[in-house]
């Protein structure tokens, strides 16, 4: 974790909260990498201000569909006695929002859980699919299919959009799923004519002041399913753009995806590092050198 001097509020596998005032909060994006929901023990170069500079990308590109949290992406802007330059380009200043209890997962392919669940039962997040998709198959058309958020340690719990709209209330849940529907759509759209599939992703929705606002990290490898487009082959489980190398590696070995991790070798960090930044020039059409911050 790095020194910041602010309150610390809480640590994911990937990044760090921390209380920045004034109904706010500050999100310091590391260069951990998880795999298996094991996080490796190298740092992956670039790989925050990756997710940093992408969502913010998204959040500007994504403000007509409905508004994000993020204030600011520099230091400056940050508290007296905070503005260490070492956060450059890893850090999103945010207003605080009362986060909503749902996932709002959108899939746009049968993927991961979905589609293990679609091979076993036939269904997606219990409602029916046509029959005879295969796996990453584009779906009919992009679902809504949240998830709730489990307890440390636990996988997410898929839901049915039923089960969504007992806990947010039907005008809420309904809300909910268009503004997830069409970021995803907007989203998915852009990255295509880029050569990237974004086969499913999370958003995270909250309430500011009673508004729905757009909140956590967007459209990131880190939440999403990217894949080259020129490598996805329905009934095959696509590589993943941005981890495959680890993947790989993994696959190779004979670990049993607890911790502690095997270690990454230097050429598997420093082409994983690669496909991050290739992900964000390919869909911003910006060249990460120009965002804040350098390589670590
Ligand atoms: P994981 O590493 O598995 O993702 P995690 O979700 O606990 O674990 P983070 O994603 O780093 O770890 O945590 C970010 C937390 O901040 C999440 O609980 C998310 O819902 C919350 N969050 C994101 N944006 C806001 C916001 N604007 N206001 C309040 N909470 C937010
Ligand atoms: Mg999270």
């Amino acid at each position: 974790m790095d020194q910041v001097l602010l309150p610390h509020l809480s640590s994911g596998k990937v990044r760090d909260i921390y209380d920045a005032g004034d109904d706010r909060l500050l999100m310091v994006a590391s260069d951990r990498l998880s795999a298996f929901d094991v996080v490796m023990a190298e740092p992956i170069p670039d790989k925050g201000r990756v997710l940093t500079a992408m969502s913010a990308f998204w959040f500007d590109h994504l403000a007509d569909v409905v508004p994000g949290h993020l204030i600011s992406t520099e230091v400056e802007d940050l508290p007296d006695g905070a503005r260490d330059p070492g956060l450059a380009g890893r850090i999103m200043l945010c207003r605080r929002a009362e986060m909503l209890p749902v996932e709002c997962i959108v899939r746009g392919h049968l993927a991961g859980s979905a589609w293990r669940e679609y091979r076993r039962d036939g269904t997606m997040h219990g409602t029916p699919l046509p029959e005879g998709l295969r796996e990453s198959d584009r779906l009919p058309e992009p679902l809504f299919t949240p998830s709730t958020k489990a307890e440390v340690g636990d996988h997410d719990e898929n839901v049915s959009f039923d089960r969504a709209v007992d806990l947010l209330g039907r005008e809420l849940a309904e809300q909910v799923r268009d503004v997830s529907l069409a970021l995803y759509r907007r989203g998915a759209e852009w990255a295509a004519e880029r050569g990237i599939i974004i086969a499913d992703t999370k958003f995270e929705l909250g309430l500011v002041e009673g508004e729905l606002v757009l909140a956590d990290e967007v459209l990131t490898p880190d939440s999403s399913r990217f894949w080259p487009a020129d490598a996805w082959e329905p009934g095959t489980t696509p590589p993943s753009f941005d981890k495959q190398p680890v993947r790989d590696l993994l696959d190779s070995l004979d670990w049993d995806k607890t911790p502690p991790p095997p270690a990454l070798p230097d050429d598997v960090v420093a082409a994983t590092s690669a496909r991050y930044r290739e992900a964000y020039e390919r869909l911003t059409g910006l060249d990460l050198d120009d965002w804040p911050g350098s390589s670590s």
